[in-house]
């Protein structure tokens, strides 16, 4: 059973986001805490990435929480994953401010249940109406709550993190972190330092201006972190977005390994181990699925976005089954054996032992993987309902997935018509064995979609 996605009006899949100023206020920020507290009475866990706009969205969503009665206890500046950890099993909730992998004008809100998830659609809804009704449950003079700064916390992120492995299983290894001045700065090297490895540092210092690079870590951001991999002699580079819960990697050679085979082969060395379920989006490459099959495990689809994932697969483990792995094709990877959200530390340190236990170089796992042809396209429309309506109408004798969008199969290759959740765009994504099937694909369905548009 997959958890299914339901509309909101403010949230996007990531919690709110918007423009310092514009879309987002401190006014706005305000009563979301007004709106979280009123909810989830008790203790929250508040926290931060490096974001120059990140103390007075804090500030006003601290003073939303204590109008409530809620007792704030303030973590500082620390990655999503880190404050996930903290909120799990010892507070009633928790708020991160943080635009995740948005340039720098942005910055946003995720709200974290007491289980340390993401919060699902449907209490986001009911967040949404108290703050729309602002039906705020706020309290006299005598029960405001209090304050407590814990930046303590972050050091237990950090221990669960290395404690997870036996020994020092980076001992000989050089890895260049490059967490892109963003809160990862404080986790990373020290998770990888006490793992064993020679930690080398780039855009090592916490700049919510972002001097070195932007949070999102694409090829073109890390080029430097790439250079420096090859001329240290590292094992491979690992780079974070905004918030620290992706990681994606560069190997031994200066190369971007493509984030969907960085997936892959964790979860390759996963399945290795253990057999069972890998949860993931219906946009995640078929490399994931080939991976998992010839391991004699199997793969879960969800809608789009890493709450559906986390939720799914605690969901699944529920009912009894074996999940062992899930995450998305964007860096995004959730071990529930940790915690049930992504973390970019634990991916890193995941790289670490992966390494160290098969003695082979980061590029000599990539080559191994399947080969796949990716084709990723984004079309601005508003016609995007119009659109999929249409598709699944010609490709009815096809096999069809509407978990999120419109996913057709033919054979092994596949195509996924989607549109977006925050933006009047539609995005196609085709996943096929050869570059002639994949453009095939490709121009088919967008010959179909010229029905409607003038593309
Ligand atoms: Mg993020």
């Amino acid at each position: 059973m997959t958890v299914k996605k339901m509309q909101k009006r403010l949230f996007g899949t990531n919690g709110v986001r918007g423009v310092v100023g514009k879309e987002l206020t401190p006014e706005l920020v305000l009563a979301i805490g007004k709106s979280l507290g009123s909810m989830r009475k008790g203790r929250i866990a508040v926290g931060r990435d490096t974001r120059t706009s990140g103390d007075m969205f804090v500030r006003a969503l601290k003073a939303g929480l204590l109008s409530t009665g809620c007792d704030v206890v303030d973590c500082g500046i620390l990655p999503t994953p880190a404050l996930q950890y903290t909120v799990k099993g010892k507070f009633d909730g928790g708020a991160m401010i943080t635009a995740s992998h948005n340039p720098p004008e942005y910055n946003g809100v995720k709200i974290i249940e007491p289980d340390g998830t993401e919060m699902g659609d449907e209490e986001t809804i009911k967040l949404e109406q108290i703050l729309f009704n602002r039906s705020f449950t706020t309290v006299p003079w005598d029960k405001v709550g209090t304050e407590t700064a814990a930046p303590e916390h972050i050091e237990h992120y950090i221990k669960a993190i290395t404690g997870y492995f036996s020994g020092k299983p980076g001992k000989g290894m050089t890895v260049v972190v490059d967490p892109g001045s963003g809160p990862a700065c404080l986790t990373t090297s020290r998770i990888l330092t006490e793992m064993g490895c020679k930690v080398i540092t780039i855009n090592g210092i916490m700049d919510g201006t972002f001097p070195g690079r932007l949070p999102e870590p694409s090829v073109e951001g890390l080029k430097n972190c790439a250079a420096l991999v090859t001329s240290s002699g590292a094992a491979f580079g690992v780079a974070h977005d905004g918030d620290a819960d992706r990681a994606v990697f560069i190997d031994e050679q200066g190369r971007f390994v493509e984030e969907n085979q960085q997936f892959a082969l964790i979860a390759q060395h996963i399945c290795h181990n253990k057999k069972g379920i890998i949860v993931t989006p219906v946009s995640t490459g078929q490399i994931l699925e080939s991976v998992a099959k010839s391991e004699q495990c199997s793969v879960e689809y969800t809608a789009v976005g890493s709450i559906y994932v986390a939720r799914t697969m605690r969901s699944l483990l529920e009912q009894g089954k074996p999940v062992i792995f899930g995450g998305e094709g964007n860096g995004g990877l959730i071990f529930p054996d940790h915690q049930f959200c992504r973390d970019g530390g634990m991916t890193a340190a995941m790289m670490v032992f992966l390494l160290s236990s098969t003695g082979k170089t980061l590029s000599e796992h990539v080559d191994q993987l399947p080969k796949r042809v990716i084709i990723k396209e984004k079309i601005a429309t508003n016609k995007g309902a119009e659109i999929l309506e249409l598709l699944k109408t010609v490709y009815s004798h096809e096999i069809i997935d509407e978990t999120d969008g419109i996913k057709i199969h033919k054979k092994t290759d596949w195509v996924l018509v989607r549109s977006s959740g925050t933006e009047p765009i539609i995005r196609i994504f085709v996943d096929a064995d050869t570059s002639v099937t994949a453009a095939a694909f490709y121009n088919e369905v967008k010959n179909h979609i010229r029905q409607i548009l003038a593309i």
